[in-house]
């Protein structure tokens, strides 16, 4: 069976509970985190269905497209506060843009030449790309952007604040 025909079966047990009903999520929160599988956004947040806007790619960076759907998830859906949320041990950090790169041109036999978000210190991506929220002017609130690491290994998250 296909992952995808797995996953379909378990949605029929999910039941999505009444604060779902509300399109603008109760917590007024956007979440920006990696795709990394390892990361339960909301498990580990403590959200429930309705609460808040998740929004992730490799890294958890801000990206254009990340930036394009915080500002609709702020100025039309109402949320006010950004989490920028990274990881440890995240393959984001493990790779350089070239190395990623040409292992995607070698595995699909088509030279490869997106952006991919790569990043040396773990700690400066953060900061990066809370500064680059807090710089973007399609963000109708940018006063409660805040940056987190998530230590995979410890099980704990911590702000990462400019020193
Ligand atoms: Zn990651």
């Amino acid at each position: 069976m296909d992952a995808i025909d797995q996953v379909v079966m378990n949605s029929r047990l999910h039941y999505l509970g009444m604060a779902a009903r509300t399109v603008q999520p109760l917590l007024r929160l956007a979440v920006l985190a990696c795709m990394d599988a390892r990361v339960d956004v909301a498990g580990l947040l403590g959200l429930r269905p309705g609460d808040a806007h998740v929004i992730r790619n490799a890294g958890g960076r801000a990206t254009t497209d990340a930036m394009h759907a915080l500002a609709v998830s702020q100025a039309i859906l109402g949320t006010r506060e950004v989490m920028v949320l990274h990881h440890t041990e995240c393959a984001m950090g493990r790779f350089t843009q070239p190395e990623l790169a040409g292992r995607i041109s070698a595995a699909t036999g088509h030279p490869f030449t997106g952006e991919l978000g790569c990043f040396a210190d773990p700690i400066q991506a953060v900061l990066e790309d809370v500064e680059r929220l807090r710089a973007y002017s399609g963000l109708v609130h940018r006063d409660k952007i805040r940056g987190f690491m998530y230590d995979l290994e410890a099980n704990t998250v911590s702000e990462i604040a400019r020193h």
